[in-house]
């Protein structure tokens, strides 16, 4: 047996397990000693029957005083209930399909239950307890991994198979650097591993998490750096010759505010320097982040570059498109849209154009990533709402240019420590000011009780010509969740604003469909658009006043903010309505939440006292791999020593192609996924 073999080739481990292993991500049997226990129960002592706890799961030794088996065999359930002491106390364990174990329990013989006390008016009880008979082979006492469920395989199978792996325990090559283990006192990786599954003691368990944590993030950290380093010389950037943005400004149809000149200024430093730009800029939805973006735009085309813009949908990718073309024709610069949807005569000419050079922006969704977009000569990429793209994409888009310019964007405020770590030694910047005249959005909770007048409401604004966004977390209607659908809500719209022009949009309906609704709405001549999350992102229509969210209990705090900001984005006083259907404490405090706090920044840091760093920084929604041991917030000490000695490993061994950089290799390629581009 080898530590790369399949797990069928364990005892017990048939085709159907097999395929139930592989669906957790286990295939080999060093998969299966990768994978970790949740928790440990701690049994290494029994608690006193008069000292335990309702709720706490206990370990408890005592002897049987009675037993009583209901064997009726015309009775289904078949009960088993035992009285069992140990003088400080009784308590009663029971077994609701007692059948098969009745005969194993003999009154006055000691045994031990492991298991949760349970709430019982009359005494204190057990239900389905382990057990384990006093004198028999084994032993319910120790420290007792618990796994995460995998469907089709228990605990104690689990458990046993890694008894049988752990004989290749010793096959583990110790991959570690013997600097990095030891500077920062790292036990062996088979010490690690041995005790997580076997643990001798709660220390040696620490031990060997503090090193599984570490090579964890390590990998990671050495993932993204090599997927910053690879192509591009580190750090050397296009330097602008001249800076025109001044030029672009005094043409802007307003001032830029405060947040915006400062953000702006950095920027400029940074293109006129000969260090890449690779700057994220932090801003609350409309305080303007896409002027600046054109500024930059502007002013390296000016110097004869071309730059791209990367948004997360078609429907924003567009709005882009359209806002560009406007803003650039005064000054004969030609935009270009590349979405996956066009048809393949349109693509073939925007791709042709841009390698000619006549395409001087590009604006797109994540299809211009694709190997047949080159451009001329890139010289500045702009991602803009960056956390929804993968790592992996926005290095793709800027190898396609030289040493390029990097701008990104985002209206989801991230501590700086953490952006520092998804995105490397970046720079910040934070419009935190918003455009003059803009009144802070009013935003109301409301419920079922009080939703007739709501709409009264939305329909005495619209009657004033301006337009209503009303949001629902449904398309259709589902018997399984009670909650508002799209198409029922437009049903009842039409016949509450007769006379008004209602329409619909979901992410099912053809991009046609969409685009043609979204572009009426933005013409102003649909009064009441009917959505769901659709128009979360980015979407920009001045004479929207009003934003109804139905069922808002079922939207994260920061997609409630998101959607909000749809509105509020011209000189009228805009509303928020939050229409909650449910009444739990978690839904109250969000709605609170909302209506109290206006900025962005705010809200982040409410919710993350709401929920938690863990599912906050849930490593998905920032395009990094699934961490299994680590959270990027609780390991952050952690985290810097990672990043220490990756930055180090790379220093010394950038293309990680010494002998002893390959397992660390292999286990990147493993984490991020096979098209991480790790050959040069
Ligand atoms: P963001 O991308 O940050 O959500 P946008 O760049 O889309 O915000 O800007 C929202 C709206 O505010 C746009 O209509 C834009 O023209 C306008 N705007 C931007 N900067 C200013 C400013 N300094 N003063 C007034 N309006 C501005
Ligand atoms: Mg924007």
């Amino acid at each position: 047996m080898k530590i790369t073999d399949n797990v069928a080739t364990l005892k017990g481990v048939g085709p159907k397990k097999a395929e139930a292993l592989s669906r957790a991500g286990i295939d080999t049997i060093e998969d299966l000693l990768y994978f970790f226990p949740r928790k440990y129960q701690d049994r290494r002592s029994e608690t006193k029957m008069c000292d335990v706890k309702f709720n706490e799961e206990s370990l408890i030794v005592g002897t049987v005083m009675t037993k009583n088996y209901d064997g009726n065999p015309y009775k289904k359930s078949k009960l088993l209930k035992l009285l069992i002491t140990d003088e400080t106390a009784v308590i009663e364990v029971v077994f609701f399909n007692g059948k098969y174990i009745a005969d194993y329990f003999k009154e006055g013989s000691e045994y031990s239950f492991y298991g949760r006390i349970t709430e019982n008016p009359n005494r204190k009880q057990m239900v389905h307890p382990e057990f384990h008979k006093k004198g028999d082979s084994g032993d319910l006492r120790g420290i007792l991994p618990v796994y995460g469920v995998i469907e089709g395989i228990s605990q104690n199978e689990i458990r046993k198979l890694q008894l049988q792996a752990k004989e290749m325990i010793a096959e583990l090559a110790e991959w570690l650097p013997e600097k990095t283990a030891e500077e920062n006192r790292l036990c062996s990786s088979a010490f690690a591993i041995e005790n997580m599954h076997f643990p001798k003691n709660g220390q040696a368990v620490l031990q060997g998490k503090f090193r599984l944590i570490f090579e964890e993030l390590l990998i990671m950290q050495s993932g993204l750096m090599f997927m910053r380093n690879s192509k591009n010389t580190p750090g050397r950037g296009i330097r602008l010759e001249q800076d025109f943005g001044q030029e672009f400004i005094k043409n802007l149809p307003f001032a830029l505010t405060k947040g915006q000149e400062r953000t702006w200024e950095q920027i400029r430093a940074d293109l006129l320097s000969s260090k890449a730009m690779n700057r994220l800029v932090q801003g609350d939805v409309g305080s303007g982040k896409t002027a600046i973006a054109e500024i930059a735009m502007y002013s390296c085309v000016r110097n004869g570059y071309q730059a791209v813009m990367m948004a997360p949908t078609e429907l924003l990718a567009k709005q882009h498109f359209e806002n560009l073309t406007n803003d650039f024709a005064r000054y004969d610069i030609k935009v270009g849209l590349l979405c996956s949807s066009m048809k393949a005569a349109a693509k073939r000419e925007t791709i042709e154009e841009l390698a000619k050079g006549e395409i001087k922006i590009l604006v797109g969704t994540h299809a211009l990533i694709q190997p047949n977009v080159i451009f001329d000569n890139l010289g500045l990429v702009i991602t803009d709402e960056q956390h929804r793209f993968g790592v992996n994409q926005r290095s793709l888009l800027t190898e396609k240019g030289q040493n390029v310019n990097s701008l990104v964007m985002t209206a989801t405020p991230i501590p700086r420590t953490l952006a520092v770590i998804l995105y490397g030694d970046l720079d910040i910047s934070a419009i935190d000011t918003m455009p003059v005249g803009r009144k802070p959005i009013k935003t109301i909770a409301g419920n079922s009780l009080n939703r007739g007048k709501i709409y009264d409401f939305v329909a005495s604004e619209v009657k004033k010509h301006r337009q209503a966004y009303i949001v629902a977390p449904l398309i259709e209607e589902s018997e399984n969740v009670d909650a508002a659908s799209a198409q029922e809500l437009f049903l009842e719209m039409q016949s509450r604003f007769r006379g008004s022009k209602v329409a619909l949009i979901h992410g099912s309906m053809k991009q046609e469909e969409k685009d043609n609704t979204m572009a009426g709405f933005a013409a102003g001549n649909i009064d009441v658009l009917v959505s769901t999350v659709v128009i979360e992102v980015g979407i920009n229509v001045a004479n929207a006043t009003v934003m109804v969210i139905e069922n808002c209990e079922r939207f994260g705090l920061a997609q409630l903010h998101q959607l909000r900001g749809r509105v509020g984005r011209g000189q009228e006083q805009s509303y928020c309505f939050l229409i909650c259907g449910s009444e739990t404490e978690l839904a109250m405090k969000r709605s609170e939440t909302l209506c109290k706090y206006s900025s962005g920044f705010d809200i982040a840091e409410e919710d993350l006292k709401l929920r938690g760093p863990g599912e906050m920084f849930g490593t998905r929604q920032h395009g990094l791999p699934e961490l299994q041991m680590s959270d990027l917030v609780r390991h952050a000490d952690i985290l810097e020593k990672a990043r220490d000695e990756a930055r180090r490993i790379l220093a010394e061994d950038p293309n990680l192609a010494d002998n002893e950089n390959q397992i660390l290799r292999n286990k990147i390629e493993k984490m991020f996924g096979k098209d991480i581009k790790l050959q040069l």
